[in-house]
């Protein structure tokens, strides 16, 4: 009894100064930086100019300024994790590509009005970054969820989150012959099955089970919001959304800004497992 109680008090003690002490580490006077592989060379970038940067190439459907704000504390919320964890790679922090991590817009190349609406963005927002328990979360966006965000298993801190209305702009169509060697036969059947907010969760066809990132991936779909219509012998997905799904729905939230909401609400909806915390001032 009387260990379990040290024990106790030593996780309390514990638990009130990690997150201090680890801020205190990464975020010093001078905030935090990265270690960008950009092709052959590796070079160091502040974190205030990294997020300035994938906002360049992220941001350009986000037209209501309070959505852009989100987003900026989004983007350098991933970012302080990326220095403080890494993710994918092993001598530095961040690679510049999409598919991997978050492609890179280039500030010389950028149109001087839509550059200056994002340093806004950063200025009004500086330091300020999405946490749990202390520590930098990642603090994932997409283009568009459609009718919601869907699970996310690497990070399940980021829960579901149903649209207030679903999107009809971001729609589309895949199609393919059924007899195309990507399907599977016109006599089979692909079963769909959904989770939260319309997202399929897996389909199964030819007794075999495939995961919807595969079926993404097979069939080059846009989001994981999908149903599929057989005529004839045309496949059809009729597609809703655009991108992984999780996280912060940039379309979403842009039209949650319009209708007068401001930015903490928007990272309150999207992230209400995280806590906004102003990491440094400067
Ligand atoms: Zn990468
Ligand atoms: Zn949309």
């Amino acid at each position: 009894m009387k260990r379990f109680g040290w024990f106790f008090v030593l996780v309390a003690v514990l638990t009130a100064v990690l997150p201090i002490a680890a801020k205190k580490s990464v975020a010093g006077a001078g905030g935090m930086s990265l270690f960008v592989s950009g092709g052959a060379e590796v070079y160091e970038i502040d974190i205030e100019e990294y997020t300035l940067r994938v906002l360049i190439s992220e941001a350009k459907d986000c037209q209501s300024e309070q959505a852009l704000y989100a987003l900026a504390v989004a983007v350098r919320s991933c970012a302080a994790y990326f220095s403080l964890y890494g993710l994918k790679h092993e001598s530095f922090d961040v690679c510049t590509s999409g598919d991997c991590c978050f492609s890179l817009g280039d500030p010389q190349k950028t149109d001087g009005a839509y550059l200056a609406r994002l340093k806004n963005a950063l200025d009004a927002t500086k330091g300020e970054i999405l946490t749990l328990d202390g520590m930098p979360a990642m603090a994932l966006f997409t283009a568009c969820a459609g009718s919601g965000t869907r699970y996310c298993a690497e990070f399940p801190y980021l829960s579901p989150v149903a649209s207030a209305e679903r999107c009809s702009s971001h729609t589309s169509t895949v199609e393919l012959p059924t007899d195309s060697d990507l399907f599977f036969t016109t006599n089979d059947e692909l079963c769909l099955v959904y989770g939260e907010n319309e997202k399929c969760e897996f389909g199964i066809a030819q007794n075999k089970m495939l995961s919807a990132d595969e079926l993404v991936t097979r069939f080059s779909l846009p989001s994981y919001e999908f149903s599929l219509e057989i005529l004839d012998e045309t496949a059809v997905f009729h597609c809703r959304g655009l991108g992984h799904g999780c996280g912060l729905d940039i379309c979403a939230s842009d039209r949650m800004a319009k209708s007068g909401f401001g930015y903490k609400d928007i990272l309150l909806k999207y992230f209400p497992n995280l806590s906004a915390d102003k990491i440094y001032n400067n």
